[in-house]
Formats: C-alpha cells, structure tokens, sequence
C-alpha cells in the first residue's frame, strides 16, 4: 500500500520533517504502510488553510449549500461503503461486518447533518418594550478534532459532520494507531464539494501532532474523544488560549438486571455490548449487575454465551477480532491477570481460533464473577473484551452500584416494572440510559456524552451542532 501523507488545504501534504509511522495490522501483527509524522509545522499550515477557507469560500456557502455538499458526501461514503469497510477492518483488525456497520454508520452521519444543517437557527425573545431581541447561531470558526482509534470513521463522521454542517472549517488529527479512512473519507469530501481547507488531516502521534493542535492559537474550539489523561492535557492546553473543549472519555458502564427481566432478550445483549470492537468501545456495557436471586442462573447463561465465542482476524469475520496494539493486549492482559492474582474467579472464556496469526493481539473475550466493587476491574476502564460480573440485593444498591465508579457514560436496565425502569433512570448518573435495550442501535440523532470523567458536551444528535456554535445575541432599539 502507498505510504499515506496528510490532506491539507485539499492536497496531499508530505511531512515537513520526521520518520514515517509504521501502520500495522492488527490481525497479524505485520506493518503493511506508513504514515506521516505530522509536525507543528503541519498542523500550522493545518489551521491556517482552514482560516482561509472559513474567511472564503466555506464560510461565504449558505446552510443549504452546505447542507447539499454533505449529502453529496454521503452518497459518496455509500458507493465506497465496500472499500472503506475492507480499509477500517484492516487498520483497525475489527471483525468485517462490524467494519460494514461503521461504514454505514458514516454515510448516516452525513446524511443526518446534510438535513439538519439549514434548520439550526437562534430565537426571538421577548424583551422591553421598543427592543426587538434575537439571537443567532454562528459557527466557532476553525474547530480542532482530535479522533481515536477504536472506531475512527464514525468518531470522524459524528464529529466531522456536525462541525461542517454548523459552518466551521476542521482541522482533524487522527490516531496514529488507525486513521486509513479518515483519509479517504477527506479525499471523499472533496470530491462532494467540500473546499480546499474547509476539512484538513494531519496525522501523527498525540504528544506531537496532537499537542500541537490542541494548543494553537488559531484554534477555535476543540473536540476530543479518547482518554481521561489525555483529555485532561489537551484541556489544559486549550486553556492556555481560553478555547472551548469538549470531552468524551469514555466509562464503565453497568448493565443492571433485575429478576423480573426477559432475560432470553437480555443474553444476547449483554454479550454484544462487551464483545463488539473487541471491547474496545467508550460506551461498552462492562459490568453486569445481577440481581442476588438470578445471579447463578443468569451467569451460567452468560458463561455458556462467552464459552461459545470465536476470536479471529478481521477477514474471518467472527464474534471478536483482534486488539488494537501489542500495548493494548498487554493492558488487557494486566487486568486479567490482576484479577487472577487477586482471587477473582474466571467464570468463562471464548476460544482463539487456532488459523489467528500468532503474531495478532488477539485476547479471548473473558467473564469475571464476584468482583468486589472497589476492585480496578470493576472501577477502571479495560477496553477489552472483559465483563465484570457484580450481585445485589435491591434497588438502591444496584444504584449506588452503578454510581460507583467515577464514569458515567451510559446505562442499561433490564426490568418488566415500568415504575421501576423511571426510578432507577432519574437516579443513575450517566449521558444515556437505555431500558430494556442497550445502545439502541447507535442512534446518530440521539445525544451522547459523559458526565464525571466521562466528559462533558454532548456529541450525535441536533445538541452537537449547539455545540460547534456560539450564541450572539442582537437587540434593536426602534421605539
Ligand atoms: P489517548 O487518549 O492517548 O489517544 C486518543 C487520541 O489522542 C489519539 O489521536 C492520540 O494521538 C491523541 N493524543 C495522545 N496524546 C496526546 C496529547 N498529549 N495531546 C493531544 N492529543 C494526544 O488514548 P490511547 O493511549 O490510544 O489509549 C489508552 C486508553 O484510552 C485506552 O485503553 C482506553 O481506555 C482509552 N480510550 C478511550 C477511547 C474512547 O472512545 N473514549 C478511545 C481510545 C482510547
């Protein structure tokens, strides 16, 4: 494969200084292409291309217009739907059909922001007498996207989308550990009318090229996705120019069943929300509270469910694919082996497949049983396929259970009692609540993000587009 470079101002940009990175694939751990080491001076020449667009072309097309390029974007994404997935799958090892769902997951993004671009509009306010009040919504300016690896189309396209269609030219800084697509997608947004600079790439590694990004003067406002440590640095670094950040960091979010629940429509669920992207996935249901009386029953379905899964690269197409990074499987495994060292018991593993290439961070899926609540595996972050299984005995502990750990993403519950479902949502404090379901097939329409060291803002949904706007309020005097 060719070496891939950056896309500034609408071209191919080679790296103003360093070693190409080497991409590898995951699924056989062999470098197969590089990237460029983006510089300071890169994302320099970055954010001022996207100047000049946001002060010309891009900041002068009307909402509709915009509105139009990003539709003519998502009918682009779709014809390519094929070839990006195959992209993502390589780069990022996930299973293909997974890769497929990202791919039109993207192409929904776009179409959803292409609509909403030209029905975002301020208000008219009731004020004194003589005084006609409204308030209109402009966009930042230059927004600054800093993207992770775990699902780099769809964190570009939900990000991305929203900050074009408001009107903001972008600066996008893709993780080094995959960032293929994000590529092509930008080669794609030219392609459909996007002008030169009003979308630009810059690769490289975070403390570089992200660093650089994030504390630019010429940045408006920025939008990260990854972890809590890095986003509090890049938070820092904003500050330094009193730009507006927004944070999604990802959680430890607890399905809670109850023993009332259909649990033959819980199973399946509570397997895929750990299982898919190799657990890798913000939102990752990754403790399962179970209530004390179905606690054995419910575990030896589980067990069944996570004995029965087959890990395997990308092309073989199975239940789990293999991790990111060699750095990856070895923080998977430290948990894992935590655990162990700490008496936790192994309830169930799934099996690697005996063709994955040895040299693949592959890690069978594992369920854990009895973990105490203050332990790091029922507290921290894994992004692996890793469940922590927990019991309780009512309600209030199952909420001050989940309410446990200084996440708060997303929720599951799984009850029959309509009263219940209510009183449990209003207490857990999470972005998102999903009742007898979980994740309701991603939704770009509903809002997504954090509170606690989940993050804060919200991205998806008509409340990102708020957020790559400012408020200016304008009031007439005429007597
Ligand atoms: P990270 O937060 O370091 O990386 C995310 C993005 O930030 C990448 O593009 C990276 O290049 C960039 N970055 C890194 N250092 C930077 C810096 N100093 N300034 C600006 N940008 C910087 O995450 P990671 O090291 O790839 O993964 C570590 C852990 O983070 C994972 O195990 C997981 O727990 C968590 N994570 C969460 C998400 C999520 O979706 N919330 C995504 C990726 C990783």
């Amino acid at each position: 494969m060719e070496e891939a470079k950056h896309f500034i101002g609408g071209e191919w940009a080679a790296s103003s200084g360093g070693d190409p990175i080497p991409v590898v694939d995951p699924s056989d751990g062999q470098p197969f292409t590089t990237l460029a080491r983006g510089t300071a001076a890169d994302i320099d020449a970055a954010v001022q291309s996207a100047r000049r667009a946001f002060d010309g072309a891009w900041g002068a097309a009307s909402a509709a217009e915009r509105g139009r390029v990003l539709h003519r974007l998502s009918l682009l994404v779709g014809a390519c739907h094929e070839e990006l997935a195959q992209l993502e799958a390589r780069d990022t090892g996930k299973p293909l059909k997974q890769a497929r769902g990202d791919a039109a997951a993207l192409a929904r993004y776009f179409e959803f922001y292409a609509g909403a671009a030209d029905k975002l509009h301020g208000e008219t306010l009731p004020y004194q007498n003589g005084y006609t009040v409204f308030t209109i919504r402009e966009p930042h300016g230059v927004t600054g996207h800093i993207v992770p690896w775990n699902y780099p189309m769809q964190i570009f396209g939900r990000s991305v989308g929203a900050a074009l269609a408001a009107g903001n030219a972008c600066v996008v800084k893709p993780a080094e550990d995959a960032c293929l697509s994000v590529l092509r997608v930008a080669e794609l947004a030219a392609e459909a009318g996007v002008p030169a600079g009003a979308l630009n790439v810059v690769t490289g590694y975070g403390h570089e090229a992200g660093a650089a990004l994030a504390r630019h003067p010429g940045i408006d406002h920025i939008s990260f996705t990854g972890s809590p440590e890095t986003g509090k640095l890049v938070t820092q670094m904003a500050a330094e120019n009193h730009v507006p950040v927004t944070l999604e960091l990802g959680g430890k979010s607890p399905q809670i069943v109850f023993a009332d629940a259909d649990l033959d429509a819980a199973l399946p669920t509570l397997v895929s929300a750990i299982v898919q992207n190799a657990g890798q996935t913000c939102s990752a249901g990754s403790r399962v509270l179970i209530e004390g009386s179905i606690y054995e029953p419910l575990l030896e379905r589980l067990a069944a469910a996570f004995n029965a899964l087959r890990v395997g690269p990308a092309q073989a197409d199975l239940d789990c694919g293999p991790l990111i990074s060699a750095k990856q499987q070895r923080r998977v495994w430290d948990f894992i082996s935590d655990a162990q060292h700490d008496g936790i018991a192994m309830a169930a593993h799934g099996e690697v497949i005996a063709q994955a290439p040895e040299a693949g961070f592959y890690q069978a899926p594992t369920l854990l049983r009895d973990v105490p609540p203050t332990h790091r595996l029922a507290r921290e972050e894994v992004f692996g396929p890793v469940l922590a299984a927990l019991p309780f005995n009512d309600e209030a502990e199952a909420v001050a259970l989940a309410n446990s750990t200084p996440y708060g993403l997303v929720a599951g519950i799984w009850t029959r009692d309509g009263a219940r479902q209510l009183r449990i949502a209003r207490r857990v404090r999470s972005g998102q609540v999903f009742i007898n379901n979980y994740g309701a097939g991603g939704g770009v329409e509903l809002p997504f993000g954090g509170v606690k060291h989940s993050g804060h803002g919200r991205e998806k949904g008509f409340e990102a587009l708020y957020g790559f706007t400012v408020l200016k309020t304008i009031a007439i005097r005429h007597g």
